[in-house]
This record gives structure tokens, sequence and C-alpha cells, in this order.
């Protein structure tokens, strides 16, 4: 008989230079998995970093078998790591999260409990941001208005924190070809029930955040272009 114990969690990071803060964040989302009644796996993919990320995720998984790392062989961005990841996850169902502990961990579990009576996705969603700085607060409430106004989808308080199951995974990674991707959008339009908890917003561990201006203009250009047919128009 299949159970919940039989069942596979994977967890996918994202991580580009966060070698001062990645053990720390490994050892705290294992910490929450052993509290899970699942078998988990855990995959980090290094975005191309230039500091000792990989180094240190090599060392991680040599003690842990469970704990796996791929690279990019530059850095492609988040929205590439995420879909390198959700590649290579083989869960049953796959909690995707970021490596600076700004999404707390301790939220897996009320996740998991979401899937089991039947949500397909489970979106965290930001209540509160205070502890992101004044700069990114106004940064991300310009690029969700422009969203909302040119193509009428509102994704404002949405995250990258989620929990998707087998499914949804295989429709996002194998049933569509899009290689620039915006992976907020995509598991929001593939559709499927969807189940939403709150989440605040924690402080980055260590290091810096790093989005550069460019990189978040070309996500919202590709945000915008993907889901909107406003650029045509
Ligand atoms: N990240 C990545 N590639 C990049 C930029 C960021 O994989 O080119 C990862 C980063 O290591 C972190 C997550 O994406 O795990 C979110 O990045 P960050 O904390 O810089 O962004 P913010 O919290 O401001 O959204
Ligand atoms: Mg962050």
């Amino acid at each position: 008989m299949e159970t919940h114990e039989s069942k596979l969690l994977s967890v996918v990071i994202p991580a580009h230079n966060e070698a001062p803060g990645i053990a720390n964040t490994l050892d705290t989302i294992k910490e929450t998995l052993a509290t899970c009644s699942m078998e988990w796996e855990i995959i980090v993919v290094d975005d191309g970093s230039r500091d000792k990320t990989f180094a240190r995720l090599n060392e991680l998984a040599r003690a842990d078998a469970r704990i796996k790392s791929i690279r990019l062989s530059r850095n492609f961005g988040k929205e590439a790591a995420l879909l390198a990841g959700l590649r290579t996850a083989k869960g049953d169902a796959v909690v995707t999260i970021d490596s600076d502990l700004q999404h707390p961990p301790q939220l897996i579990p009320a996740m998991i409990d979401a899937w089991r009576k039947g949500a397909k996705v489970v979106d965290a969603e930001k209540r509160s941001r205070e502890k992101d700085g004044a700069f990114t607060r106004l940064r991300a409430k310009l690029f969700y208005s422009l969203l909302s106004k040119l193509g009428g989808i509102n994704l404002q308080n949405s995250s990258d924190f989620k929990l998707l199951d087998r499914v949804v995974v295989d429709a996002i990674t194998r049933d569509l070809a899009e290689s620039q991707r915006f992976y907020r959008g995509l598991s929001d339009w593939v559709g499927y029930s969807h189940e939403t908890i709150p989440f605040d917003v924690e402080s980055r561990i260590k290091g810096e955040g790093k989005w550069t201006f460019w990189g978040l203009i070309h996500l919202a250009t590709t945000a915008i272009v993907s889901f909107t047919s406003a650029p045509l128009r």
C-alpha cells in the first residue's frame, strides 16, 4: 500500500553566489523535512556562481546522499535555475524555495497538508514585506501594477515559494516549450486547484540580493510578453 511515507518530496533551491549561507539554509530546511513524514531529496541548482557555492554544495552532498547539486554552465538567472531543478526533481511533490531563508521553510509542513488534501499547487503568498527594503518593495509594486494594468493578471504578493504536484511539474517542464520563463505566471496559467498560504518575508540571512536592475527589466519583459498581448496591441 502506498502511504505518505512512501511518497517523495523534492525541494528545489536556486543559488547564485550563496556560499556564506547555503550550509545553514540546508540545515534549517532539513530540520523541517525531518518532521514531514515523507522521503525527501534536496536539489540545489548552482546558477553559475563565482564564489565557493558549488564546492560547499559538493561537501554537503558527500555528507548526505539526499542532497544533490547541479551546476549551470554560467549565470542564466533564477528562472532557468528553477526550471533545471524542476526537470531534475523526481518527487511526487516539489517545493521551490529561495536559498537565503527569506522563504520560511517552516511553512513546508502546511504546504504538504494542503497538497494531501487535494491541492495541486500550493502558493505561499507574501503577507508582509516589512523586512524587504523600501526600494525592493517599491520595485515589486511597480512591477506588479504594470503587469496587472497591461495584462489584467494579478500576481501581487505572489512568490516563487510553491509546492507543485507531479502533474503540474510535468505540465510545466514537458508540455511547454517556452525558453524564456516566468515561473510565477506559468504555475498560475497551467490551471489545476490552488491553495494559498500567507507568509511574512524574512530578512536575507547572508549576502546581498542578487537582482540587478537589468535582470529585473528582463524578467518584467518576459512576464509581460508571455502573459499579455499588450505589446502587440
Ligand atoms: N538567484 C539565482 N540566480 C540569479 C539570481 C538569484 O539562482 O541570477 C537565486 C538566489 O541565490 C536566491 C533566489 O534566486 O536563492 C532569490 O534571489 P535574491 O534573494 O537575490 O532575490 P530577492 O529575494 O530579492 O527576490
Ligand atoms: Mg532573497
